[in-house]
């Protein structure tokens, strides 16, 4: 599909499945690289990381264990700035090498928040790995965001787990708005 109507919105293709996972498949291997005999702990952002989180996964071979937590701050278009609550973060991350796993990155504001509550626990080390980051829309350095799937422009995007209005997270390919 070359474009989607989601709502009142128009979209249009913007990233291919093939490409999304053949930089997934990159990362994948350089992720077993980094971490080998480290048993990781990969944190999934829900809702939207689990596409990228579940196809990420088939291509780590090391052992890892996984997780999941929940942080509700945006609705409809652009970000309100206001972070809710963290929930299911797990209690055991002391010691441990945790890599968070987000969809996108766009003021920062949610991962600067988990990664205070993460490094609470002392562990031996955080990374951040997002398949897409908006660095124009930043608003200050994250220096554990380590893994980065595509650099895109301040534009919003749909589709691979991402929503607009609760929709379009069933989407294989990410479409951008227009
Ligand atoms: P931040 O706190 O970095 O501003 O926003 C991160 C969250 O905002 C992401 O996890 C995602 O839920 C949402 N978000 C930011 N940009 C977009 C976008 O272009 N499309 C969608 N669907 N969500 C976005």
């Amino acid at each position: 599909m070359n474009s989607v109507n989601i709502e009142d919105k128009d979209f249009e293709i913007y990233l291919e499945n093939d490409q999304i996972n053949k930089r997934t498949r990159l990362i994948g291997i350089q992720l077993n690289v980094d971490y080998e005999n480290r048993c990781p702990i990969l944190i999934g952002v829900l809702n939207g990381s689990f596409v990228f989180m579940a196809d990420l996964l088939k291509e780590i071979d090391i052992s890892c264990e996984i997780a999941f937590i929940r942080i509700s701050s945006y609705k409809g278009i652009e970000s309100t700035g206001t972070i809710k609550e963290a929930f299911g973060l797990p209690e055991n991350l002391h010691n441990r090498d945790v890599i968070l796993i987000e969809d996108i990155v766009d003021t920062g504001l949610t991962l600067k928040y988990i990664l205070e509550k993460v490094k609470q626990q002392d562990p031996a080390s955080v990374k951040v790995c997002s398949l897409l980051f908006k660095p124009k829309a930043l608003l200050e350095p994250i220096p554990e965001l380590e893994y980065v799937g595509f650099e895109i422009p301040n534009e919003f995007v749909v589709g691979y787990g991402l929503d607009y209005n609760g929709l379009g997270r069933n989407l294989k390919d990410i479409y951008r708005a227009v």
